[in-house]
């Protein structure tokens, strides 16, 4: 035995083989003794707690119980027959149900014998039974080695035909585990283990495969736990320090006539959260490092106008600024909000994106190469190689989520120097999550909205309530205010979905005739002359409804609209409901959102709609959607490798997660290098993290 036992191929273990071996690498991804030992159940079955029969109810995982066993009855049925039989203990009976093998269950057990019965509690009927359960002897089950928590491990049909269903991978670990536990590394140092009470990485790889009882099994997974959560913090903290020590940024320490100009001409106060976030950015602009900075704000947070001072420090400091968008009616717009917001100024404002003509194009390319363009808003057209600066300073990114991280580096690059950078998102995402996602971004938050907007009243109608809501929408419209109707968009079925629009269309027009009613279109299969033509009827009130797809999701800022109709409402995600929402409450008169939808929903459909109903907090919403889909599905994000956890839970372990952070912290401040000698084991495991390609939150 030597230290590299770790390392021995998955073959050589005791029990596995070469065909084995094959499936545990393609099913399971492991290779070595090292891999199966990081193998962790998903789940443990208590087993050393034993219920009374009064105690039991349908809520309950699994359990076990002692009784004595009754005679079997059987009770014919459609298909087959049903074996019932009953288990009596002090406190009263429970039934047992089987449907399968009856002859056999018939035979094995015996009736007015003592029984150890486990299995998962359902409701039948207005009984609780349990169906198909494990039983065992009393006086065998003594005997027996399964007491205790009982690991269980995820497995695949694969697996299973190869004896590898969760009992199978159990007993591998047994064989496994007291043949390695002396070689595993501790990669915590004394100080981390003793101030937080953890337990050594030994006892833990121990307790997660074998826990003796739940206590120690809770100790085993804390300590992984944190301690996976803590290499990712270290990784993405030191990347932060190392990013902020290499680039340089440009020093803004002017703030004078653009900026002062467009502060007094605004007509409203900003809000304590706008100016705490400003500050933040003016500290950043004027540090000497390269901002790299996230600014979340729910919708209609006044993010923009954020942006805009960002954008008006850089020019009064001799730079350009650009702000990139994901959508060109978006690009639009900010181009008609800044330019509006800026009118009497002199600054040399421009559009670029992928419908600029030609001849356009190459104007605003080279006014803006030597320098006399100020500020460029567009579309993914900025990143084309052949759009070059004078001299950039900085760089808004408009709803990052829909940027991929490569397309950002791009921009990054636009200049010999790295320009400022600020990213702004109108998805909540939980803080914690947003510290492991865009951990080497600095992160500001605009939690208040501007004052003196009425929360949006939001309702959940099922189709059959539609006369009414027909009725509502012309009472809204004979009070001057105006509609939006949106339909899902959901790109596999553009077609079917256009349809679908199309269908909604032909009914509004009869519900809705001309000339007394007028009613813009927009969606993905238009032009984009025809999207602004058909947006801009409705802007200037020439229409009264306007029906979308989700092109209309971001951006999109019509104050005089106060209804927001979402079609199938049951087929949006959570964040996107929210987000098109927003679009409504912009303005002095009461907003409503209605949600329609079909009778049949899922239960994760019914939280989305209650959800929506219930709140206008993004960070609420935001919250409610990580627990329903698990991180991994958050805007895309399924491909970084970051949310590949092998045991922490982004969305359940915050509390640890922040520890971790913390702790990660606390030792990089110390020790940026990770040099000192008692945090060698650290350095040693972060160093092998490495070799596998570890590396989160790297951006450019
Ligand atoms: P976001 O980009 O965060 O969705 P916007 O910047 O578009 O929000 O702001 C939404 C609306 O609120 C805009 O019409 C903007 O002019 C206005 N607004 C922004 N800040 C304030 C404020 N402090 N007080 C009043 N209105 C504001
Ligand atoms: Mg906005």
């Amino acid at each position: 035995m030597n230290k590299n036992i770790l390392n021995s191929p998955i073959e050589y273990l005791q029990g596995v083989g070469p065909q084995r071996a094959e499936i545990l690498k393609n099913e399971l991804n492991i290779y070595t003794f090292k891999d199966l030992a990081y193998y962790f159940p998903f789940r443990f079955i208590d087993k050393s707690k034993y219920y009374k029969t009064n105690e039991i109810s349908e809520n309950l995982n699994y359990v076990q119980l002692v009784g004595t066993l009754s005679n079997f009855k059987e009770v014919k049925q459609k298909r087959g027959s049903r074996l019932i039989a009953e288990i009596t203990d002090e406190e009263g009976k429970i039934e047992l149900v089987w449907f399968k093998n009856t002859k056999w269950i018939k035979k094995g057990y015996k009736p007015s014998k003592k029984y150890v019965v486990f299995g998962k509690p359902s409701l039948f009927g207005n009984k609780i039974n349990i169906i198909h359960p494990e039983m065992e002897l009393v006086s065998e089950h003594k005997a027996s080695i399964q007491t205790g928590m009982k690991p269980v491990y995820h497995s695949s049909e694969k697996l299973n035909s190869k004896g590898l269903n969760s009992n199978g991978i159990s007993k591998l670990q047994k064989k496994l585990i007291p043949e390695i536990i002396d070689h595993i590394p501790e990669n915590l140092s004394e100080k981390i283990i003793n101030e937080h009470k953890l337990i050594s990485k030994k006892e833990a790889i121990k307790s997660i495969h074998f826990p003796n009882d739940s206590i120690s099994l809770q100790k085993a997974q804390f300590r992984l736990k944190f301690e996976e959560l803590f290499f990712i913090q270290l990784s993405l903290l030191k990347n932060k320090l190392i990013n902020k020590e290499k680039s340089k940024g440009f020093i803004f320490n002017k703030v004078s006539k653009n900026f002062n100009f467009f502060f007094n001409q605004l007509d409203f106060e900003l809000t304590n959260a706008q100016k705490r976030v400003t500050k933040e950015i003016r500290k950043d602009l004027n540090s000497g490092k390269q901002m790299n900075r996230l600014l979340q704000g729910d919708v209609g947070s006044g993010k923009t106008v954020v942006a805009l001072m960002s954008i008006l420090i850089a020019i009064d400091n001799g730079y350009q600024a650009c702000l990139m968008a994901p959508t060109e009616i978006l690009a639009v717009q900010h181009f008609k909000t800044i330019t509006k917001f800026l009118y009497n100024s002199k600054l040399n404002i421009k559009l670029l994106t992928g419908s600029t003509p030609k001849s356009k194009k190459n104007e605003v390319l080279d006014s803006l190469k030597n320098g006399t363009i100020d500020i460029l808003i567009g579309t993914h057209a900025l990143i084309e190689p052949n759009v070059g600066f004078y001299n950039l300073g900085i760089v808004i990114i408009d709803e990052q989520h829909r940027f991929g991280v490569e397309q950002r580096a791009k921009l990054w690059k636009k200049n010999s120097s790295p320009p400022h950078i600020l990213v702004m998102t109108a998805t909540p995402i939980p803080r914690t999550l947003a510290m492991t996602l865009y951990g080497d971004l600095d992160i500001s938050i605009i939690d208040e909205l501007p004052p003196n907007r009425k929360p949006i009243k939001t309702s959940h109608i099922y189709d059959n309530k539609r006369l009414q809501l027909i009725a509502f929408m012309k009472e809204q419209i004979k009070n001057k205010n105006q509609i939006y109707v949106v339909y899902p968009l959901i790109e596999e079925s553009a077609t079917l979905d256009y349809n679908f629009l199309m269908d909604g269309y032909a009914s509004l027009e009869r519900d809705f005739p001309k000339p007394n009613y007028q009613i813009s279109v927009v969606h993905g299969k238009m032009k984009a002359e025809d999207k602004e033509f058909e947006l801009q009827r409705f802007i200037k009130k020439e229409t009264q409804i306007m029906i979308a797809t989700t092109v209309i999701e971001v951006g999109i800022d019509v104050p005089n609209a106060n209804v927001m109709i979402i079609e199938s409402a049951e087929r949006f995600g959570l964040s996107q409901l929210h987000q098109l929402r927003g679009r409504v409450g912009r303005g002095a008169q009461q907003a409503y959102c209605v949600l329609m939808s079909s009778f049949k929903l899922t239960d994760e459909a019914k939280i989305r709609l209650t959800t929506m109903a219930r709140t206008n907090d993004g960070f609420e919403i935001a919250d409610v959607d990580l627990k329903l889909r698990g991180p991994g599905d958050l805007m895309g994000t399924k491909q970084s490798g970051i949310l590949n956890l092998k045991i922490a839970d982004l969305a359940k372990d915050t509390q640890i997660l922040k520890l971790a952070r913390f702790v990660a912290s606390q030792i990089l401040k110390k020790d940026k290098t990770l040099s000192q000698e008692k945090n060698k084991p650290i350095y040693l495991h972060y160093k092998d993290l490495e070799k596998d390609n570890f590396s989160y939150g790297r951006i450019s």
